[in-house]
């Protein structure tokens, strides 16, 4: 299925990449450093196609954080490590955000910095436990952790968000956050709530941000979101009444755009709103979600 290779998603790194807890990833040979300043990737400068550093860790770093093994990267160890934002990089390094549209940084390297800035993330968040304070020890051969005094047991928290492309006709509902730049739209998207379908959690959403009823939402396709850590799901809708108006709070604009005519770039290139409305948004293209 398309959205299979949406970047952030497995299937992209699928046959370069082994996800692996680190006692399992074999600790006496040299191998990857996936080496992250904020979200960007640090790379060999000059390459038209960036890679991956190989060998001892880079001179002259010094990380924020104990190299993590995460899996094997094309058969050998890959380790994530974290370097601070005001860290001035040598010549011959350069950090190049995985978001971003860099073609340097091709889709298979934004997916692994992703994974490892996931993964960071969490470890960073689970040193102790949430219930009694206590530190937390892992679960062997898993990314989950158990409390040694309490016994409660933690796993990876992925926060689940719908995104939702609103069809009328040809027009797409487009909104704009109040945090964003005058001139940058996006899709309507949103975390799921207590007791919520995600289907109520698109009703809702595009009543919370837009003031229109829809109707007819299907399911199209979904994303890993490692920014920090989201699994965005995504969904077609047809507009079913009422008039747009935007909550003024979260949300400050909020309008329908004619597919020929949409905004500059709404969504990043990476991103599953890009995938949507390229799939689903154009004039005149039927209506055909993936399952
Ligand atoms: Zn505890």
């Amino acid at each position: 299925m398309m959205y299979d290779f949406l970047p952030f998603n497995t299937a992209i790194i699928s046959g370069l990449f082994t996800p692996l807890p680190p006692e399992k990833v074999p600790d006496d040979t040299l191998g990857y450093w996936a080496v992250l300043q904020g979200t960007s990737l640090l790379v060999p400068v000059g390459l038209e196609q960036a890679l991956l550093p190989v060998g001892s860790l880079p001179e002259g770093l010094v990380p924020e954080t104990e190299p993590l093994k995460i899996g094997l990267w094309q058969g050998h160890p890959l380790r994530a490590v974290r370097i601070a934002s005001d860290t001035i990089l040598s010549m011959q390094y350069e950090a190049l955000p995985f978001q971003g549209p860099d073609a340097r940084l091709d889709n298979t390297l934004a997916t692994i910095a992703g994974r490892a800035a996931q993964i960071m993330h969490w470890e960073r968040r689970s040193r102790f436990c949430s219930h009694c304070g206590c530190e937390l020890t892992r679960i062997p051969a898993s990314w989950g952790k158990k409390c040694q005094s309490c016994g409660d047991e933690h796993f990876p928290h992925i926060h689940p968000c719908i995104i939702v492309l609103v069809r009328r006709g040809d027009d797409l509902l487009l909104i704009r956050n109040a945090a964003w730049n005058v001139g940058r739209f996006s899709l309507v998207a949103g975390f799921l709530d207590f007791g919520e379908s995600l289907e109520e959690c698109v009703q809702r959403e595009v009543r919370e941000e837009a003031g229109i009823e829809v109707a007819n939402i299907r399911y199209v396709g979904s994303q890993c979101w490692p920014f920090p850590s989201q699994q965005m799901i995504g969904f077609l809708a047809d507009y079913a009444h009422g008039e747009i108006k935007p909550d003024g709070i979260e949300v400050v604009e909020a309008g329908w755009f004619h597919s020929d005519a949409l905004p500059l770039s709404p969504g990043g290139k990476r991103s599953i709103s890009r995938w949507i409305i390229d799939t689903f948004g154009i004039s005149g293209e039927p209506v055909n979600p993936v399952r």
